[in-house]
């Protein structure tokens, strides 16, 4: 079709053999093409140049302290449901450094790490995971501070997200409102059909990508498999979780004894902050050279789960299992809300099933309810 018809808000349809067409355009304009690929057994965000770099055929079973991929008798090429990672590691580094000190005869010079950062294509943003990067924004981009690695990293961002057909036993994005359909957001949505990708133009830099590419306007045929398919997935995700008194409900039972409970079980590890794609907590770390004539300072990723996290001058404000996990949840779950006007949670599960004991946030929190009303 003429490539002047490409309208933001509409959508087309994409043959699957033309889509290694639409990476090379992304790679054209200087994007770093980011997806799904397997590794290990499981699913790792990489760099990928062609659509047969994503898992096709696989799909992602997921419980409590249990993910399997497993392959299937199908030749789709999105229907696995992310692993561990989360596009998080790429606009906010697991570790960066952030200046290094150099000796200079009785004085230090300091250098300051590249400002030049990649330009990033995300393909295959669940519609949780683009609203845990917009939660995140308000975090990294706020009036009063902006984190300068993440703005410029963010302002470069390509996002082709992906509605989700085939949601896991985990996911509860329909409490958060996060999913399955992808929310406004994206430079390019896709919905991926038997022969064709469906492709919503959600942004400018999202049409000039597509402009040349083989497209037919989408029938009103495709259009509605499409949404059959988005309604069948809705109604697939049984998991839920209340949000109507959520913040209250957190704020208000900071003694409750089901703490302790879970405590019994939590070992810890901070697992469930390092999977999830909106929690931030960050420490600094100097690493020196034996010569003493450098010194690098780094930030990493922490965890309100590590007990040295919560160390200051004097003591450990939170020096128990019990109290570690209930600031965990009491922010992500309540004091978030007042923090940044959103909850910390977009619903997709990852803290349930990268847990090595199974805690499950869905069924730890209606008891904290239930005990409340009786
Ligand atoms: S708290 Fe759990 S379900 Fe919510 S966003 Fe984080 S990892 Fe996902
Ligand atoms: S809730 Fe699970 S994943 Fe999180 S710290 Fe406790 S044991 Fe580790």
């Amino acid at each position: 079709m003429s490539e002047e018809k490409l309208e933001i808000g509409s959508t087309y349809a994409l043959p699957k053999a033309e889509f290694d067409n639409l990476l090379v355009r992304l790679k054209e304009k200087g994007f770093e093409t980011l997806g799904a690929k397997v590794d290990h057994d499981t699913l790792v965000y990489e760099p990928i140049s062609a659509l047969a770099d994503l898992p096709q055929g696989y799909i992602s079973e997921q419980k409590a302290g249990e993910f399997r991929l497993k392959k299937v008798n199908h030749d789709r090429y999105f229907d696995y449901i992310p692993g561990a990672h989360s596009w998080k590691q790429f606009l906010f580094p697991s570790r960066q450094e952030l200046f290094t000190l150099r000796k200079n005869g009785d004085g230090w010079n300091t250098e300051l790490p590249d400002v030049e950062q990649p330009k990033y294509a995300f393909i295959g943003v669940r519609g949780c995971e683009l609203s845990a990067i917009q939660i995140q924004d308000g975090i990294f981009m706020r009036e009063d501070f902006t984190d300068p690695t993440y703005a410029k990293r963010r302002q470069n961002l390509f996002v082709l997200a992906v509605n989700c057909l085939h949601p896991a036993k985990t996911c509860f994005c329909t409490s958060l409102k996060t999913g399955p359909k992808a929310s406004p957001g994206f430079d390019i949505s896709l919905t991926e059909l038997d022969d064709v990708f469906l492709l919503e133009i959600g942004s400018e830099i999202g049409r000039l990508v597509l402009q040349g590419l083989p497209l037919e306007a989408s029938s009103a045929f495709l259009l509605q498999t499409a949404q059959k398919g988005l309604e069948r997935a809705e109604k697939e995700i049984k998991r839920e979780l209340d949000t109507s008194d959520l913040s209250e409900l957190m704020t208000k039972n900071l003694t409750h004894s089901h703490w302790q409970e879970i405590a019994e079980r939590c070992l810890s590890c901070g697992n469930c902050t390092q999977v999830c794609p909106t929690c931030f907590c960050w420490d600094t770390v100097d690493t020196s050279d034996l010569l003493g004539k450098e010194t690098k300072r780094e930030r990493v990723w922490d965890s309100c789960f590590n007990p040295g996290y919560s160390y200051y001058a004097g003591g450990n404000t939170r020096p128990t299992i019990n109290t570690r996990y209930r600031q965990w949840l009491t922010h992500k779950l309540g004091t978030w809300k007042e923090q940044y006007g959103t909850l910390g949670c977009v619903g997709c599960g990852r803290c349930i099933v990268w847990c090595p004991v199974g805690i499950d946030l869905t069924e730890e929190i209606p008891l904290f309810r239930e005990e409340k009303k009786s």
